[in-house]
């Protein structure tokens, strides 16, 4: 397949796509979806309003003529979108996707994992905010089993998946001392940790930057119980500054959005669940693929708004952030589970 070398603004290609396939959750994660906020803020989607699996396939493959080659499936909790797995087999299916991954908050792993395994996902990546059982629910808003998680996290670890990731996001005060914690229980095991600094996406989490641990002190408070050294980026865009301990077991990465901002780099596109094209986690809105989609647009039509949002694209949130926050302290920004992480 010939692909277009699309760039954006600031010369950066498209390369990943984030699909959400559900704004809906099972969680009420504090920094995310809080549940206090539901009744006021958080209005689903129906069902007829998400993208239906042909509709995501027809998009798929035109992201893919423009260079995209990796997809991500997340939400809302991807798992609770009926029939996902067919979905995954779907997207395998399409030439010219070299890595296909799905984030999850791991409630419905277990159940899901072999099938998923089977449809030819290839990565996978769990969050897990903390061991602790009790903080683990006081995050989640009361809602998860964190024995059902850890399980959904051995049953992948011992069917293949080439890569396991465990995604940790840290609020000081809350689960920073859940930190050694989760090093320790997975250090010389096949899931690798990323500690995400606490980002102020949307406008329902009430962020602060005193909640947000920055990845110097994290990587200072790991090295001397466990000296690290970085690791060379094995690619372009990527997201996590890696780290691997010295004594050869294995390997942490840090996703440090507040304190290191990637926006340089940063080829990622996405996909709403009502097929709205965002072309930053920190933008106000998209533009509407499913109204041309279901309109009867062909696929040049499609494929020209698709390379047009991207050519003009020209985010840097964060890089911004300090400047944005002091300027429009109350600008909208899409929620986190309408987008995905
Ligand atoms: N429900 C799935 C899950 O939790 O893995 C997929 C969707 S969730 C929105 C994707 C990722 O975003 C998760 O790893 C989550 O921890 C992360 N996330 C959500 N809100 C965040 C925030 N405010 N700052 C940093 N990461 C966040
Ligand atoms: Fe749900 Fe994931 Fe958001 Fe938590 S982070 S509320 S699991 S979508
Ligand atoms: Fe990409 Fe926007 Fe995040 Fe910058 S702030 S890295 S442009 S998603």
């Amino acid at each position: 397949m010939i692909k277009n070398f699309l760039q954006d603004a600031f010369h950066r290609p498209l390369r990943d796509l984030r699909i959400s396939v559900i704004d809906r959750c099972n969680f009420r994660c504090t920094y995310c979806m809080p549940d206090k906020e539901d009744a006021r803020h958080f209005s689903f989607l129906k069902p007829q309003e998400w993208l239906s699996f042909e509709e995501i396939i027809r998009l798929t493959k035109l992201f893919v003529a423009a260079g995209v080659t990796k997809i991500r499936l997340t939400g809302g909790e991807p798992l609770l979108r009926p029939n996902l797995v067919e979905l995954v087999g779907k997207l395998r299916a399409i030439e010219g996707i070299r890595d296909l991954a799905l984030t999850t908050n791991g409630s419905l792993l277990s159940r899901y994992a072999h099938d998923l395994k089977d449809a030819g996902l290839d990565r996978i990546t769990v969050s897990l905010d903390t061991l602790d059982a009790r903080f683990f629910h006081q995050m989640n808003g009361n809602k998860g089993d964190l024995k059902k998680v850890l399980e959904g996290i051995e049953i992948c670890e011992g069917i293949g998946f080439e890569t396991i990731k465990i995604n940790v996001v840290l609020q000081r005060g809350v689960n920073d001392h859940s930190v050694m914690d989760l090093v320790w229980y997975f250090k010389g095991r096949k899931p690798v940790l990323r500690f995400i600094e606490y980002m102020d996406v949307g406008n329902c989490n009430h962020w602060d930057l005193r909640y947000v641990v920055p990845t110097r002190e994290l990587v200072d408070l790991i090295n001397e119980q466990l000296p690290l050294r970085p690791l060379a980026a094995k690619e372009f865009g990527e997201v996590a500054a890696r780290y691997e301990f010295v004594d050869g077991s294995g390997e942490v990465g840090f996703i440090s959005s507040v304190t290191q901002p990637f926006c340089g780099t940063c080829t990622r596109g996405r996909i709403s669940a009502e097929g709205k094209m965002y072309t930053c986690l920190f933008a106000g809105d998209g533009v509407d693929l499913r109204a041309p989609l279901r309109q009867g647009a062909d696929d040049a039509q499609l494929s020209a708004l698709i390379q047009s949002v991207w050519q003009k694209r020209a985010d840097r949130y964060s890089e911004l952030r300090a400047q944005i926050r002091k300027h429009t302290p109350h600008t909208h920004k899409v929620e986190m589970f309408q987008i995905g992480g």
